[in-house]
């Protein structure tokens, strides 16, 4: 019998629902059973919708008010200590409730979101650390930092970061998932519970370990077995048949400790249910509930026999993102009493399902044929094409450029965007809405960009930047000026908590319909040259890399990604030319996303490392030697993807690197030994309030000075100023250029 189901549904809603319920309550205009009443409200249409659609299951747990990996900590009582001492009241009459059988999912709303959102001076803030970077956890202005956050997969999703240590105290203290179980039930669902497997739980975990050094978090799903089989009985005695246990982890290259772990959960949670229930009381039990191993993103891989040993009654396969598993030893060893279910329309991008290419799958998968091979595509950028390649190497270039530009040790610059405004985001609503004119928005933007001009100059800042007032968002605004994109009105896809993107979709070919930021960024570098009255004064193009303009779009799947990529950088590549035919000798092509991209197995590596970097390099390498070409990228391990950068070839590299205290000197000290261009490592955080001291900021430019040639080093903030206040954007500058100044005389 065949049955069709999903492996989860969109949380916000097709309105964004969700967004406007949680910050509505966040600002105090909704109160928590509002809150409760509203949030089940969308997750019972949620469930109408797959019902109407025809789908023989729906889901529950997939739902979240913030982040899943954050419901399945607060679930099993993983809170750091600094929350567990700021909720002390709170969570001591939570626990003691607890102990007496009763659950009171009201009383954690408050702390799941402090968790998410950290608390500051007595009051929430949207601030998270995202990345891996450390928060060091101390109370800051009387605050506590919230989790951070680290990528999903090789998604655009934040997923919150639990903190772990030997003393975390694992109990089940919350049962919404059970409820909201027998809410659906209620409402006449046959539905499967969906929780996140303690394996890939545990990937997202950080291990805070003071008492033991040596200590292996995976080793922590032995202690987590006990809870998560808690769980289990209950939502069987609430009448759930099975429990979908998601473990994407089994999509990336795995060692011999997490299988040891993964293993060692499966096989025994079987066991540990029996001993519960001996426990309670029952002897004999047979367990009714069933398991359904569910890996998506990719395939299985080496994992595949070993997986299929343990006992889940059946087992989920992306055959969109893993049709190697199709192709290799699927049905080898399959047990006939196992249930198979196999992923065939493409979650995450919006096109519409090839039907044919899904009934080729299933047959061969239903007759047990394993004659599918793999779409692997072709790669059409090649690393040996003339124009790829600048003609002189990164020494020579940076010679001639520096006779030309003519900057100070360590010159001073910024990552691109100033401040969006509450004003400046007023006068685009109103011109999107028709109640302004072009000529009058245009006219304010201009007005911002001259100030903007005018402030850096007074800042004494070394390389001006426009300030990217024209643009809402940095891939949105090129695929406005190029063909082959649409955008949609409400296609909204969560990047974490209640924020959400709205990614363009690219549908056809992609050319350059018009100069993009031609005009803006010679009208800024015509203004600083007539104020300054100084020819020396260099304004920097700012561009969007075809790798983050293709991770933050909807990608057309008809032909392979590397054509798109390439597409995308010949039109780049026009306007870069077309910066430097009008003046414009620094230029910046942005790529923050190239680490995300990155396939989730190493085996896949080259091949998206060849696309990128040719994206990137045919975008740039069209300049003269003379030509100073920038990037930037943030959230990444840099130095795992250090041969990467090294092939892009550029003249300077600006890189997120302050909250990670300096990752790029402490824990990746190979990057400064191997890499020898420009490089700007963020000096402070740009996604915190907080104004970097002097002092601060002369403590993290004299460690790299350390390490990195005094004469490739930049000083910068980590990422652009956007998201600031004019006020703290102003401040922060005075101080970073300050210091630069001070020690450049001393160097
Ligand atoms: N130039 C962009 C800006 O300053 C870069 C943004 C980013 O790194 N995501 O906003
Ligand atoms: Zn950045």
């Amino acid at each position: 019998m065949v049955n069709t189901t999903v492996l989860g549904f969109p949380r916000m809603g097709s309105d964004r629902q969700l967004k406007k319920l949680v910050e509505a309550y966040w600002n105090g205009k909704v109160t928590l059973p509002e809150l409760t009443s509203g949030a089940q409200k969308i997750r019972a249409s949620s469930w109408d919708q797959m019902k109407s659609l025809g789908l023989d299951f729906v889901t529950v747990g997939d739902f979240s008010l913030y982040d899943h990996i954050l419901d399945t900590a607060i679930m099993f009582n993983v809170v750091p200590p600094r929350f567990q001492e700021h909720f002390k009241n709170e969570l001591d009459i939570i626990y003691s409730e607890v102990a007496s059988n009763t659950f009171d999912l009201s009383k954690w709303q408050d702390i799941y979101f402090a968790l998410a959102r950290g608390i500051e001076n007595n009051k929430s803030t949207q601030n998270n650390c995202v990345g891996e970077q450390d928060c060091n956890n101390q109370k800051k202005d009387g605050g506590l930092p919230s989790l951070e956050m680290k990528k999903w997969f090789d998604t655009n999703y934040h997923s919150l970061v639990p903190e772990i240590s030997s003393e975390s105290d694992y109990k089940l203290v919350n049962l919404s998932l059970v409820e909201e179980f027998e809410h659906a039930k209620k409402l006449g669902h046959n539905a499967r519970a969906v929780i996140v497997g303690p394996i890939t739980f545990l990937y997202y975990c950080k291990l805070k370990d003071s008492l033991n050094e040596d200590s292996n978090k995976y080793s922590h799903a032995k202690k987590l077995i006990k809870v998560y089989a808690e769980l289990i009985i209950r939502l069987e005695n609430a009448g759930c048949e099975w429990i979908q246990f998601d473990e994407p982890i089994l999509s990336t290259d795995i060692d011999d400790n997490i299988k040891e772990y993964f293993q060692y959960f499966y096989k025994n949670i079987d066991l540990e249910l029996e001993n519960q229930k001996k426990n309670l009381g029952v002897v004999n039990y047979k367990k009714k509930i069933k398991f359904l191993l569910a890996n998506y993103f990719g395939d299985y891989n080496d994992i595949l026999s070993l997986a299929l040993e343990l006992p889940f009654d059946g087992y989920h396969f992306d055959l969109v993102y893993g049709k190697k598993d199709l192709s290799e030893s699927l049905f080898r060893n399959y047990s006939t009493d196992k249930v198979i279910s196999l992923g065939i329309i493409d979650g995450r991008n919006i096109w519409k399902n090839d039907s044919a290419e899904s009934e080729t799958i299933l047959n061969a998968a239903l007759k047990y044929i394993p004659n599918i091979s793999a779409i692997s595509g072709s790669i059409l950028c090649d690393e040996s094409n003339p124009k790829l390649n600048r003609s002189l190497d990164y020494q020579s270039r940076k010679k001639l450029q520096s006779e030309i530009f003519k900057l100070p040790l360590l010159p001073t610059t910024s990552i691109g965007s100033f401040p969006q405004t509450l004003e400046l985001r007023k006068y685009r609503q109103q011109y999107k809405k028709g109640e302004i004119t072009k000529d009058e928005y245009d006219e304010f933007i201009y007005k911002k960009t001259e100030q903007c001009i005018q402030w850096q100059l007074d800042l004494g800042i070394d390389v001006l930047v426009h300030g990217e007032y024209e643009r809402n968002d940095m891939v949105e605004f090129f695929g406005e000026n190029m063909t082959g994109f649409t955008t949609t009105k409400n296609g909204w896809v969560q990047s974490y908590g209640s924020r959400c993107v709205k990614p363009p979709i690219i549908y056809a070919d992609v050319s350059r319909v018009r100069p993009m930021t031609l005009e803006i960024t010679k009208f800024a570098q015509d203004k600083a040259w007539e104020i300054s009255n100084n020819k020396n004064i260099r304004v920097k193009g700012m561009l969007t890399g075809p790798v983050t303009i293709i991770q933050w779009s909807f990608v057309r799947n008809d032909v392979h990604i590397s054509r798109v990529a390439e597409q995308i950088a010949y039109a780049i590549r026009e306007e870069v030319l077309d910066l430097e035919k009008n003046g414009i000798e620094i230029i910046q092509v942005d790529e923050p996303a190239i680490r995300e991209g990155l396939p989730l197995r190493s085996e896949n590596h080259e091949v998206y490392k060849k696309w990128a970097v040719n994206g990137f390099k045919l975008s740039t390498s069209g300049v003269k030697n003379e030509t100073m070409i920038h990037t930037h990228m943030c959230y990444s391990d840099f130095n795992e993807i250090l041969p990467l950068i090294k092939r892009m070839d550029t003249d300077v590299l600006t890189v997120e690197n302050s909250k990670s205290d300096l990752k790029l000197i402490t824990e990746n000290c190979d990057f400064a030994e191997n890499y020898h261009a420009g490089i700007g490592p963020g000096i402070y955080d740009v996604h915190s309030p907080i104004i970097p001291s002097k002092k601060e900021i002369y403590t993290r430019l004299a460690a790299l000075l350390k390490v990195f040639e005094k004469d490739a080093l930049w000083v910068n903030p980590d990422c652009g100023n956007k998201t600031r206040t004019e006020e703290q954007v102003d401040l922060s500058l005075k101080n970073m250029i300050a210091v630069a100044k001070e020690l450049r005389a001393l160097i």
